[in-house]
């Protein structure tokens, strides 16, 4: 028998709805929190889900902020706070992926609101106490429990009409969220085996997608699944794959999602052999050599493969690696070397297959 468990786990505070056509409690729910005015952001990806949820806030006042983009802008953020202090705000309902979760999350941060949450993508930053804000500097990022939702109700009517490139390539991002779990110093076994369980049931829920993008069922799951790869992501941390990727997309304003596909395979083949985690719990949980198992994946799912798909210049490359280093510090289980990581770089930018011997 192996050794016995030994480990820290922290689980965060926060309410979770889940199940189709679960919206409709938001106004239940914002009477049992007490909100009195409500600031409404996202929902721009589709007017009807803005407009229907503004409905279901009733004769509550409230303001809407329908457009938002990438990585937070901190004008965004100024904007924002603006509409909070004038329309005397305390609550705040953020619907949308990442970048209206990201900026409701950015507006609890300066401000005592209460945030509720009804994510549409697969990103998990619902989840995590982390929040982001980008500026000419680039991206910079930080941990505070102020920016966890009160509740956040998961309802995967709302995720039917997301376009299939935005689905697998948001898929990968939770995937990269359970897939990094494995190897951060933070890894434990209650998060390990929420991971596997995520990693499996997003990979079963996406061929059913592939083929009917409305399968309710099939959503629902991989909805599911990224729920779980948000709790482990805000109970573990993160290594050279997420760091990578918030220094490449704040440097070059790369889509969030894309990158994950295109670089998680690259990074698992870096990190195999390297210090002291447990490879074949990876395998067990993606399949015998999970970086070409992930890299096929990817391909057949359509999901960005390349950084020059998504528009990064080659020449980009050289003018990060050192503040990937220094971002990724101690955290991941090889020490990323300028040279083996501008290799890594270099195949993943091309979307060559993953190669552990860099
Ligand atoms: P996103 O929020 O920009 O959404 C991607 C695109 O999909 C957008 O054009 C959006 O309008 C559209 N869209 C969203 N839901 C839709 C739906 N149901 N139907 C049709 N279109 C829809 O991107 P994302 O990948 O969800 O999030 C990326 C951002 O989230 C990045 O800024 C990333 O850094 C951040 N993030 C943060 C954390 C964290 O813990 N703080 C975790 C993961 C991601």
């Amino acid at each position: 028998m192996r050794s016995a468990p030994e480990f820290v786990f922290e689980s965060l505070p926060g309410r979770v709805v889940f199940g189709p056509g679960h919206r409709s409690v938001l106004a239940r729910e914002l009477e049992v929190i007490g909100a009195s005015s409500v600031l409404v952001v996202g929902g721009g990806h589709d007017r009807a889900v803005g407009d229907g949820l503004v409905r279901i806030l009733g004769p509550r006042p409230f303001r809407h902020i329908v457009e938002v983009h990438q990585h937070v802008p901190r004008a965004d953020v100024e904007a924002a706070l603006t509409q909070v202090d004038e329309g005397n705000i305390d609550t705040v309902v953020a619907v949308g992926g990442g970048s209206a979760i990201g900026l409701g999350k950015a507006v609890a941060l300066h401000r005592r609101v209460r945030l509720v949450v009804i994510p549409t993508t697969y990103a998990g930053s619902e989840m995590t106490p982390v929040w982001g804000v980008s500026d000419d500097s680039g991206k910079h990022t930080g941990r505070d429990l102020r920016v966890l939702p009160t509740l956040v109700i998961y309802d995967p009517e709302l995720t039917l009409g997301l376009p299939l490139e935005v689905t697998t390539a948001s898929a990968f991002n939770a995937l990269a969220h359970c897939v990094e779990s494995f190897w951060v110093p933070e890894r434990n076994p209650v998060t390990t085996s929420m991971a596997a369980d995520a990693i499996a049931v997003i990979i079963e829920a996406l061929g059913p997608v592939m083929v009917d993008p409305e399968d309710i069922t099939a959503r629902g799951w991989l909805l599911f699944g990224a729920y779980r790869a948000g709790v482990v992501l805000a109970s573990t941390g993160t290594a050279l794959h997420h760091r990578a990727s918030h220094v490449l997309g704040g440097r070059f304003g790369l889509d969030h999602a894309g990158m994950n596909s295109a670089l998680l395979a690259h990074v698992v083949a870096y990190n195999s052999g390297w210090g002291s985690w447990d490879a074949a719990e990876l395998d067990d949980a993606v399949g015998h050599q999970p970086a070409d198992r992930l890299f096929d994946l990817a391909v057949a799912v359509g999901a960005p493969t390349s950084l020059a798909q998504l528009g990064m210049p080659e020449d980009g490359i050289e003018m990060v690696i050192a503040e990937i280093v220094e971002e990724v510090g101690d955290s991941n289980p090889r020490m990323p070397d300028p040279a083996s990581l501008s290799a890594m770089l270099h195949r993943a930018w091309r979307g060559n297959a993953p190669l552990s011997d860099l």
